[in-house]
């Protein structure tokens, strides 16, 4: 076991502090990772202030993970003291059900264990996460980053990354598409990149004004702003595919109406309260369908890490120190991030020598 610094919350109400957590030493099949980066996503704050009424006690968020090798099991192949590598929401599965066996690791049919929060043989009984000085973890659910450079913006392409990209890839963005994009926050970003990576029409969907021009510099042909009726009516029966990626409840008929015959609107956002539910005939008159996703197997994962270091992609980012994590929750509420926080591990350390 290794003393490792953490920042925890204790309760939904509390602010995350400095914790110290253990970390087991690595088995035959483990690879031990310094962490050096953790992007923060919108599921970390869901999840310390229990709006899913699961979260576990404390609470170590943190599933956008980039860090070095620094030891390895005996038993381990792909991976080497040295390598840069990430982590994702994933940590283990079960590895024999149909899901596992089919590299959809994401939807194993006996639950997967997530990065934090997930269930686990240690003594702590839940997993943590990121936001903490290293992690270790099965060399199954590592990845490659062979990004050479930005490291720190290579983070949120382990959640926000593969959780657009696996949706886009699924219901076949490309060339000659009509796409649309739903938020520009961590996931929305990723999605316009991404979706114009596969070449893609992309309308990017926002409630901000002052975001045109940015949906438009990260590759969205079109920006629209969702509160004004008449700009969404231009577009009536129009799309193939839409990713809807907002954080709270709102009124999906919006969106299914911009939906051609057999369009489909895939949501990732997870909200803490229930959406309204859409009108029935909206999706029975032109064959729509209303879909989920969530995140992206292990395989999946690599390939979009892969297809973001060939097409250059990787996230924009606004480094915050360690500290700072509670004035970045607030700032993700007003939807204030451009566009995602990632922590500099290295603040973490130095704050926890200087303790
Ligand atoms: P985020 O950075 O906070 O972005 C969410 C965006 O949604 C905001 O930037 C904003 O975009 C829009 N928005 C927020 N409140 C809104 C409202 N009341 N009405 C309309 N639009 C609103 O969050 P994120 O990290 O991208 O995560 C988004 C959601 O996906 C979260 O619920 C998260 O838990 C979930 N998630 C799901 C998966 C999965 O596997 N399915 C994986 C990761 C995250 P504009 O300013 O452009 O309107
Ligand atoms: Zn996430």
């Amino acid at each position: 076991m290794t003393r490792t610094p953490a920042y925890a919350t204790q309760a939904a109400d509390k602010p995350l502090r400095p914790h110290a957590i253990e970390r087991r030493a690595p088995g035959v099949h483990d690879v031990a990772i310094d962490i050096r980066y953790c992007g923060v996503c919108h599921s970390d704050l869901h999840t310390a202030r229990n709006e899913w009424n699961n979260t576990l006690y404390p609470s170590v968020p943190g599933h956008e993970i980039v860090g070095t090798v620094t030891a390895v099991g005996k038993d381990v192949q792909g991976f080497k003291v040295g390598d840069t590598v990430g982590v994702g929401c994933m940590v283990d599965s079960c590895g024999h059900c149909d899901s596992c066996k089919a590299g959809e690791e994401n939807y194993c049919e006996n639950g997967f264990t997530g990065t934090y929060n997930g269930p686990t043989q240690e003594d702590h009984g839940n997993t943590y996460g990121g936001y903490s000085g290293n992690i270790v973890v099965d060399e199954k659910f590592v990845l490659r980053i062979t990004h050479e450079s930005e490291l720190a913006a290579v983070a949120p392409l382990l959640c926000a990354g593969i959780t657009t990209y696996s949706p886009l890839r699924h219901w076949g963005a490309g060339p000659g598409k009509k796409i649309g994009i739903v938020g520009l926050g961590g996931l929305g970003h990723m999605g316009v990149k991404l979706a114009h990576a596969m070449g893609a029409h992309v309308v990017l969907f926002t409630t901000s004004p002052d975001k045109i021009a940015d949906g438009k510099r990260l590759g969205a042909d079109e920006v629209v702003i969702s509160k004004d009726p008449a700009q969404m009516a231009k577009h009536a029966g129009s799309f193939d595919f839409i990713l809807n990626t907002v954080a709270a409840s709102h009124n999906l008929d919006a969106y299914l109406e911009l939906l051609k015959r057999d369009g489909a609107m895939c949501l990732v956002g997870a909200p803490e309260h229930p959406h309204p539910s859409p009108t029935v005939f909206n999706l029975i008159m032109k064959r729509r369908a209303l879909a989920g996703s969530l995140i992206g197997g292990i395989r999946e994962t690599q390939e979009m890490l892969d297809f973001c270091a060939k097409h250059g992609i990787v996230s924009d980012i606004e480094m915050i120190a360690m500290r700072d994590i509670n004035d970045a929750y607030e700032r993700m509420l007003k939807s204030d991030v451009k566009y995602r926080f990632v922590i500099d591990m290295q603040t973490l350390k130095d704050e926890a020598k200087a303790a």
